[in-house]
């Protein structure tokens, strides 16, 4: 064994990993996408596994009420308001420096989505909505890369894997999101870090089944409810009629709106605004612009705008998240006023 397999000689001792299994790992590219609950426990399990390259995409920074179940984060972190990513690579770069972390501070969407899982192997599911799911499937198919779908809420969760042209995908199992405000979201019906754990970690196994190509992944969906005590295994078959992602080649996630969209963030009373747009934002500009409108504060990553009780953090892809608020319209008149489209 060489010293540098030396690390995960635990894990090489099974006989389904072994050295050649491990050097499989250590060559394997994922793409975490979200890295809140399920996220970072994903992350942590495949870097530590020495998965030879991790990129981290998530559009939020940390907070107190994070710390709960998002394993990466510290308080540290929430005073000096890191982005998930960037927070997130640094504990992980110290438990792993002989693999590749690469961050990514940026909200997953159509325009940039195929970009974050074109060069990877295998595409884990750490977000907390549908829009970003279906975004997730659409270009996965399209691309043919497999993906590990996951969520959790309350005591429960699901996890299925996808992988395009031998299973369902997973619009042939939910052909449509449920309308926005119809069901229960980790605000009104929270969330147990036992449950996001259990079921990340399911999730970070199929990875690494799919990276060691030992062949069989987890067919159908796996449903865990850790206070009930309970696992079940539910079947997932592609509708009779046809899948409009899988079985058609239509993938309408991928087709983008060209105005300011407004995202209401789980947990935050939040939302959140996106621009199309590619021009960075310069932060020592924008901040000589609202010095009157209000306190002002940034740093490489972001910066903040405190103003009648609202707080306005813009990131440097015209993005932003305003709190204080969780109806749309006013968000975005925030966005248009004191950042402009
Ligand atoms: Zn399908």
């Amino acid at each position: 064994m060489g010293s540098d397999l030396e690390r995960y000689a635990r894990q090489m001792i099974l006989p389904f990993i072994g050295e050649d299994g491990q050097r499989r790992l250590l060559a394997g590219r994922v793409a975490v996408i979200g890295c809140g609950a399920l996220g970072t426990v994903i992350a942590n399990s495949l870097v530590r596994a020495g998965v030879g390259f991790t990129r981290i995409v998530d559009r939020d920074f940390v907070e107190l009420n994070n710390l709960q179940r998002q394993i990466l984060f510290d308080e540290a972190d929430v005073e000096q308001r890191l982005p998930k990513a960037i927070a997130a690579a640094r504990k992980l770069a110290v438990a792993n420096s002989s693999v590749e972390i690469e961050p990514i501070v940026a909200d997953a969407n159509y325009a940039n989505i195929e970009g974050f899982i074109r060069d990877v192997d295998v595409v884990l599911d750490g977000t907390d909505n549908f829009e970003t799911r279906y975004l997730i499937n659409d270009a996965c198919v399209k691309l043919g890369k497999p993906w590990v779908y996951g969520g959790v809420l309350a005591t429960y969760g699901l996890t299925m894997t996808i992988v395009p042209g031998v299973t369902p995908c997973l619009r042939c199992v939910f052909p449509e999101a449920p309308p926005p405000g119809t069901t229960p979201t980790c605000d009104t019906a929270g969330v147990l870090g036992m449950a996001v754990s259990v079921v990340a970690s399911l999730q970070s196994a199929e990875a690494l089944k799919l990276l060691v190509k030992s062949g069989e992944v987890n067919r159908g969906m796996l449903w865990v409810d850790v206070w009930e005590s309970t696992f079940d295994r539910l079947s997932a078959v592609r509708p009779e009629q046809g899948c409009p992602a899988c079985s058609e080649g239509r993938f309408d996630f991928l087709v983008g709106s060209a105005g300011a969209v407004a995202t209401s963030l789980c947990g935050r009373n939040a939302i959140q605004i996106t621009v199309p747009t590619t021009r960075k934002v310069s932060f020592p500009l924008l901040a000589e612009r609202l010095q009157n409108a209000g306190k002002v504060s940034y740093n490489e990553f972001m910066l903040r705008l405190q103003v009648d009780g609202f707080e306005i953090t813009v990131f440097p892809d015209a993005r932003a998240i305003i709190k204080g608020t969780t109806d749309e319209s006013v968000a975005k008149t925030m966005y248009a006023k004191y950042i402009g489209v």
